[in-house]
């Protein structure tokens, strides 16, 4: 049985390169949400054109509208022994939906992965400027990390109360952090 895992952490922690090395390792699929919003985006389906002015604000999408998406992604095959979740759920709302709709087990594993905010305001900023990305301003990076941590740090506690939590370091290189990951997963 392969593993269900959900990675769990703040913006500019490094999920997405730490999900898909994860995702490799283990022989799972990456289902990141923030992921298939920017394809929908791209592709400017209905679900794309309601969550782009949204998403460029650093706010969450409407959790029915990421809930179907994932849903569906859920009952792909290739989902059918595991998988790792990345950015759903998002709020203690999709939490419950998730659970209540395939039970407890839907997650044996949340890895949250830990740096402080001071830190992450300077690395997204860093990346904004190096790939000359202009959304990325410093009012909508202090709201995403506003929004993360009223929202979705609450589920570290959900998670561990369920047991189901393992704590990671984020601060170091891509591969000490991995490394961390890989260990606290054993
Ligand atoms: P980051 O890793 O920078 O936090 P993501 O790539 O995970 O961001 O997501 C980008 C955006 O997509 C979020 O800011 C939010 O608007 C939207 N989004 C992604 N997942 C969800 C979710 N589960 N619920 C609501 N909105 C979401």
């Amino acid at each position: 049985m392969g593993r269900k895992l959900l990675l769990l952490g703040p913006p500019g922690a490094g999920k997405g390169t730490q999900a898909g090395h994860i995702a490799k390792l283990l022989g799972i699929p990456h289902i990141s949400t923030g992921d298939m919003l920017r394809q929908a985006v791209a592709e400017e389906t209905e679900l794309g054109m309601q969550a782009k002015a949204i998403m460029e604000a650093g706010d969450l999408v409407p959790d029915d509208l990421v809930t179907a998406l994932v849903i569906e992604r859920l009952a792909q095959p290739d989902a059918a022994c595991g998988y790792l979740l990345d950015g759903y759920p998002r709020n203690a709302a999709q939490a419950d939906t998730l659970t209540n709709t395939y039970g407890d087990d839907v997650i044996d594993t949340a890895i949250a992965v830990d740096v402080e905010s001071e830190e992450l305001v300077r690395r997204i900023l860093q990346r904004a400027k190096e790939q000359g990305r202009t959304d990325d301003t410093e009012d909508v990076v202090r709201n995403r990390l506003n929004v993360y941590q009223a929202d979705t740090e609450p589920l570290i506690g959900y998670y561990r109360d369920r047991e189901r939590l393992a704590e990671v370091d984020g601060v170091g290189s891509v591969d000490e952090v991995f490394g961390r990951i890989v260990e606290a997963l054993r």
